[in-house]
């Protein structure tokens, strides 16, 4: 019999009462690790009902107060992080240290969210009329739901939590059905930083549990993060009923190298962001553009570096882990057949890897393609997993075509050493976040994570300002407070007030 992962809910462990669940695995071994509360109804409500409940007093609760503990939040995650990595390697299958790196840059927002009072200080504009002033101040909406996607377990929750947390409001997490131990780890460690129960609770399950935050009258925003399809789904359920939604969703990242590149340098980074992870990140570089003829001796680089990577189980110092579950590993295998049938070259065959882990374990090794046609269907769809397609172009102009003809707009980089070529990129292309000679342009905390077409429904992105601005609400307010020493001038005035 394998644990339960419950809810979290009133500063609890709460198993629900709708006797449904789902298993979760270990990816290494193939083994059932655990098995996950799924919430019926009834189960979604008590948890919304104990964020409403909390709402008021977190809101009412001083800036001061909130962020000493969100502050305190942060010591304890920097102290644990290794239990929190351990966590999501053993769940998820990424290696330890690419966990570890999850949490640090989930860290960098707790950072972030500690500066909240400087965050929402409003404006004051003194005199704009006679005895007239303007204020404004930003206030918390009060419950926010975070649904998040299985290939970031902790740091997607955290582009959202410890800001939404540090505003004011009151947090439903529900996590991914395939990795979901974290969230309850992270639960834990907000109720021994202090937090008030009610203020942070995780609300497990599949769709019913998504739909029930979706549709909850008390939920007054929601932050998504997955595929497209399911933010798209998202953004418009949720909107319907007048949520304020941010929804993030798929990508197909390029990285276009031109011929001035150093190649090394970019065999390098293109198989680190390509493969790290499996290839499951939002920000994977699933598409290398080869500009003016120097695909040959680029792909032989990037196959060089690819055939000295080790696959294997994430906590035996492997470079690259297992795929999240069974039925993924099975998608994505079937598209390096897909790609090998419609013709492109198989460089580097992931079907034939050696893994150093469970015989029964979810392993593709890294796979190269060289010439693939952008028709077929490893270059049209995101295959999120370690497939990496090269593409070739005469020029500049046809990849930066290529690339703005995508429906996807997560991440892009450009390899030069020309700064007036990389000028020109960044104002070019249609692309959220761009790397300049960096593969995986994740933004610090301080400015805001997100993209631009399919890869993002809703218009504020994650953290920064824009989080700050999502998981608050402006008001202004105009004030007349005459001299006490001179009697105000009354009297009628019907017109539209002109300033003077
Ligand atoms: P997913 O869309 O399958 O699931 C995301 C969340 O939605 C999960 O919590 C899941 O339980 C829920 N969900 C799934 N199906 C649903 C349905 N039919 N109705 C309601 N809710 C549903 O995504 P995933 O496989 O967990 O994550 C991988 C995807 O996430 C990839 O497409 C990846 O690009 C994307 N992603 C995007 C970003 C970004 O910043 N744009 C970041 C990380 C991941």
């Amino acid at each position: 019999m394998t644990a339960l992962i419950p809810h979290w809910v009133d500063g609890a462990r709460f198993d629900g009462t709708s006797g449904r669940t789902g298993d979760v695995t270990n990816p290494a071994t193939g083994a059932v690790s655990g098995r996950v509360a799924f919430a019926d109804a009834g189960d979604a409500d008590r948890v919304i009902a104990s964020a409403a409940a909390a709402a008021r007093g977190w809101a009412e609760t001083s800036l001061t107060k909130r962020t000493q503990i969100v502050f305190a939040f942060r010591e304890l995650l920097n102290a644990r992080k290794s239990e929190l990595a351990a966590i999501i390697t053993a769940e998820h299958g990424k290696v330890l240290d690419d966990a570890l790196g999850e949490v640090t840059r989930g860290l960098e927002v707790v950072e972030f969210a500690c500066g909240m009072p400087h965050l929402v200080k409003g404006a004051y504009s003194e005199g704009v009329s006679t005895g007239v002033d303007v204020h404004s101040k930003r206030q918390p909406l009060g419950v926010v739901g975070i649904i998040s996607p299985f290939n970031f377990p902790a740091m997607v929750p955290m582009w959202f939590f410890p800001v939404a947390i540090a505003a004011g409001n009151t947090v439903v997490l529900k996590p991914s059905e395939k990795d979901p131990s974290a969230a309850v780890w992270i639960a834990e460690l907000w109720k021994e930083a202090g937090l008030p129960d009610g203020v942070f609770n995780v609300l497990q399950g599949d769709k019913v549990a998504v739909d029930a935050v979706l549709d909850s009258p008390e939920v007054k925003a929601v932050s998504f993060v997955g595929s497209t399809p399911i933010a798209r789904y998202v953004y418009e359920r949720a909107s319907q009923s007048g949520k304020r939604v941010q929804a993030l969703g798929g990508a197909k990242n390029h990285m276009v190298v031109l011929p001035d590149a150093d190649l090394d340098l970019a065999a390098d980074q293109a198989v680190s962001a390509g493969f790290g992870s499996a290839g499951e990140r939002c920000m994977a570089i699933s598409v290398v553009v080869a500009v003016g003829g120097i695909g040959d001796e680029l792909v032989a680089k990037i196959a060089d570096r690819t055939r000295t990577l080790a696959v294997g189980d994430g906590t035996r110092g492997s470079d690259m882990g297992p795929l999240v579950t069974k039925a993924h590993r099975d998608k994505v295998a079937s598209y390096v057949e897909a790609g090998e049938a419609a013709g492109a070259k198989v460089v580097v065959d992931g079907r034939d890897v050696q893994p150093d882990g469970g015989a029964e374990g979810f392993w593709l090794g890294p796979t190269l393609f060289d010439h693939v046609d952008v028709d077929s269907s490893i270059y049209t769809d995101e295959i999120f997993g370690p497939v990496l397609s090269v593409v070739r172009t005469e020029t500049y102009d046809e990849a930066v075509e290529l690339i703005n003809a995508n429906p996807y707009g997560n991440g892009v980089a450009l390899f030069t050493s020309n700064g007036g070529a990389a000028r020109k990129f960044e104002h070019d292309i249609e692309v959220g976040m761009i790397g300049i000679n960096v593969p995986i342009p994740v933004p610090m905390a301080y400015y805001s994570f997100g993209g631009w077409k399919n890869s993002l429904f809703g218009d504020s992105h994650a953290h920064g300002i824009e989080g700050v601005h999502f998981f608050t609400r402006g008001k202004v307010i105009t004030s007349r407070w005459g001299d006490p020493a001179v009697k105000p001038v009354g009297g009628l005035e019907l017109a539209f007030p002109k300033n003077s």
